[in-house]
């Protein structure tokens, strides 16, 4: 049977996607577009698995769009370019991340800043502008803009590297634009997650103090000894909290459950920065005093620009930064999902895509 126009503008593709709000990802069969002009085609053989994966597969945001293909950490080898491709060649380790387009001509485009841009188009959950939907990398391949893929730097290995891809720019873009990389200054890590244990490995390698803020006790020996830490506060222990008030001055806050803003202010110097990049599905109380009183500042940020997330994969292949992982095989994702959502990971699942996935 002869094929339509439509079917010969596509390659056949083959993931895993959840139907509905049960989450649950199921074998699925799909098809992305030809490989363009501007494309590089991608083999995917990693795939790392981001909280915010979860948040979508159960529609916790209330803009999930079925069926859903998660994963925007992934990483692979080059198959195809186009003829417009100047920085990839066939055979090149690259990764994508959060981002696979934006309009390119906005004033944060043209700064490298398309994760600000209006027209930003994640990587799964998504549209495009011709009405095409994505998604993400819990399947075996993807066509990307090149401008939206990254390069992979030779130490840097693809399974533990995929995570830096949110993870990794999630934490690393405020601290350059905040000015947190003060070598000798104070830094503070809340939360010791996916996101939290990399903001420590990148705040060391600024030659920061860090200290690693968590709810829960029994994570202080891998924070010094697994993570490189320097010190260890229990958040809800008043007392370890109270000797340390004043001590610090940035803080990286990485929770995204809804949590009182107060107790981490007060761990700040004069002049310290608060920087939040979790997602609390509810407004947090915002404690003026203390920020007019020691002239403290709370800002946001939200993973980075292409450019610097290049300049991230590259400074973590310098200092041996990756992720700290668990390598899954694609069946068990839904049990692994099930252990995320009790923060029971040690610090990122990261999916076998290339030697799991088949139909
Ligand atoms: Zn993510
Ligand atoms: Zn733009």
């Amino acid at each position: 049977m002869a094929k339509s126009a439509e079917e010969e503008n596509q390659q056949k593709a083959f993931g895993w996607a959840a139907t509905d709000n049960s989450g649950i990802l199921s074998p699925f069969n799909f098809s992305r577009r030809e490989n363009g002009d501007d494309d590089v085609t991608l083999k995917i053989l990693y795939c790392g698995v981001c909280h915010s994966d979860l948040h979508t597969l159960r529609n916790d945001w209330g803009f999930s769009f079925y069926p859903v293909v998660p994963g925007h950490e992934i990483s692979g080898v080059v198959t195809k370019v186009g003829k417009n491709v100047t920085k990839f060649n066939i055979g090149d380790r690259v990764g994508v991340g959060v981002l696979v387009g934006s309009c390119k001509t906005c004033e944060c485009c043209e700064q490298d800043l398309e994760n600000y841009c209006p027209r930003i188009i994640f990587t799964y959950n998504s549209y495009n502008p011709d009405g095409t939907k994505n998604y993400g990398g819990y399947s075996d391949m993807i066509v990307v803009d090149q401008r939206y893929v990254l390069r992979f730097p030779d130490n840097l290995p693809l399974d533990a590297g995929a995570p830096l891809l949110c993870a990794g720019i999630t934490v690393y873009s405020p601290m350059k634009y905040y000015g947190m990389t003060e070598a000798g200054k104070h830094l503070g890590v809340s939360g010791l997650g996916g996101l939290g244990h990399v903001a420590v490995k990148i705040g060391k390698a600024f030659g920061l103090k860090v200290t690693a803020i968590s709810s829960s006790p029994q994570k202080e020996s891998e924070a010094i000894n697994r993570l490189g830490a320097d010190s260890f506060l229990v958040s809800n222990d008043p007392e370890k909290m109270k000797s340390a008030i004043g001590t610090m001055d940035y803080i990286i806050d990485t929770v995204s459950a809804v949590h009182p803003l107060l107790p981490l202010l007060s761990l700040l110097k004069v002049n310290g920065k608060l920087v939040t990049v979790g997602l609390p599905n509810k407004p947090l109380e915002l404690p003026v005093f203390p920020l007019v009183m020691g002239r403290k500042l709370i800002g946001g940020s939200d993973v980075g620009g292409m450019k610097e997330t290049q300049e991230m994969l590259d400074f973590c292949a310098k200092h041996n930064i990756t992720a700290d992982i668990e390598l899954i095989r694609i069946e068990e994702i839904n049990t692994a999902m099930e252990r995320l959502a009790k923060s029971d990971v040690r610090y990122r699942f990261v999916i076998d895509v290339a030697n799991s996935l088949s139909q």
